[in-house]
């Protein structure tokens, strides 16, 4: 028979040791028959519970119908027993972690092998962008950031890319749905191109400032060999009171040596983006064939035996680019600028002699540990 609080008819002394003895020695009893975690709770439960714990039946039972004569000893006896049933289930709790069945199931084979970790390396496009920003670094740039997930205002209009310009459709645009009833410079989109940090930045900064703009960019392009409807590109931006055509040229001819080699050389040819006017290709000779057209016995596939590949996009910042931002002290009568930028994944295929842009984002180990 498990032990029960039973009412007490005799609050005499005598009466009172024997109660309490009765249920110490049920106490006792019980708690050595705790072998487990869940025998524990069992067990503290049955003693503790607030609700109908042995403690709060004593309580009630003992302590709350005693006589007014007795209330200050059954009081004390009560204390007594709620001090020493705390301790015995403190102790018990002890007792069963460190009880055998808690060791067989933490049982440890030190035999078996060890967890292997590799460790991971840099992304070969990471790698890539991250050479470019620090030969930027090098010449005093410093780096800016901008979301994804753009308007239509900061992605086109103050790029000077106009609504209905036909230029808008040369960048197969990603808009987010359902955005129709608003005003078409407040509607969302994936940001076509880096660019948009460049007013941004222009917005928070006053001039001269000198930035480099690394991150994804999206387009609905459908995925094939030099396709993804994701990608990366680096884009650069100096803005300064008497900055001509010629600090792009020599700061381009500089970036490209720096992260190709010395020996290529490189070549600009007239080209179009609305927000830079003049603008520019940038064309090195080919790395790959030393600007010969050849590999050996065959026409080499980069350059297209032309020698030269095409490389980045620049120009001097179109003075209607500045309008947007002029009440920040960029007064297109006062400054000028050049901005360029380029795809990293491109120059990470051209670098890694890589022939499918698939192949970075399907994330094959057996592909990127080669870059590691
Ligand atoms: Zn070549």
């Amino acid at each position: 028979m498990p032990y029960t609080v039973t009412k007490l008819t005799d609050y005499s002394e005598a009466a009172l040791d024997s109660a309490v003895r009765g249920l110490f020695s049920a106490l006792d009893s019980e708690a050595t028959t705790v072998s487990s975690d869940t025998d524990w709770k069992a067990f503290r439960d049955r003693w503790m519970a607030r609700k109908n714990g042995v403690l709060t039946q004593v309580n009630d039972l003992w302590l709350k119908p005693a006589p007014k004569d007795a209330k200050r000893e059954v009081g004390q006896r009560v204390n007594e027993i709620k001090k020493r049933v705390e301790e015995t289930v403190d102790q018990t709790a002890e007792r069963s972690k460190s009880d055998s069945s808690v060791l067989d199931s933490e049982r440890l084979d030190i035999s078996l092998p060890g967890i292997h970790r590799p460790i991971g390396a840099e992304h070969p496009v990471i790698k890539t962008m991250n050479e470019i920003v620090s030969v930027f670094r090098n010449l005093g740039y410093s780096v800016s950031e901008g979301p994804e997930i753009e308007t239509d205002y900061y992605n086109f209009e103050s790029l000077n890319f106009p609504p209905n310009h036909p230029a808008r459709d040369t960048q197969d645009t990603l808009f987010i749905a359902n955005q129709e009833s608003k005003p078409l410079r407040e509607r969302l989109l994936l940001r076509t191109h880096t660019s948009p940090v460049q007013i941004r930045t222009m917005e928070k900064l006053k001039p001269p400032i000198r930035i480099v703009i690394p991150g994804k960019v999206y387009r609905n392009d459908p995925p094939d060999a030099s396709h993804s409807p994701m990608f990366h590109q680096i884009e650069g931006l100096a803005v300064d009171y008497n900055i001509k055509f010629g600090d792009l040229k020599g700061t381009l001819d500089h970036f490209i040596k720096a992260l190709l080699g010395s020996s290529v050389k490189t070549r600009f040819k007239p080209s179009f983006f609305p927000f830079t006017e003049p603008s520019a290709e940038m064309m090195v000779s080919c790395f790959i064939c030393g600007g010969s057209g050849w590999r050996g016995n065959d026409p080499c596939r980069p350059c297209k035996q032309s020698g030269w590949i095409e490389i980045l996009g620049c120009g001097m910042v179109d003075p209607n680019v500045f309008e947007f931002v002029k009440d920040n002290g960029y007064d297109p009568k006062k400054v000028s600028g050049f901005a360029f930028g380029m795809g990293a994944d491109r120059l990470a295929i051209l670098k890694y002699g890589v022939d499918d842009i698939q192949l970075f984002f399907q994330g094959d180990v057996r592909f990127l540990e080669q870059f590691s």
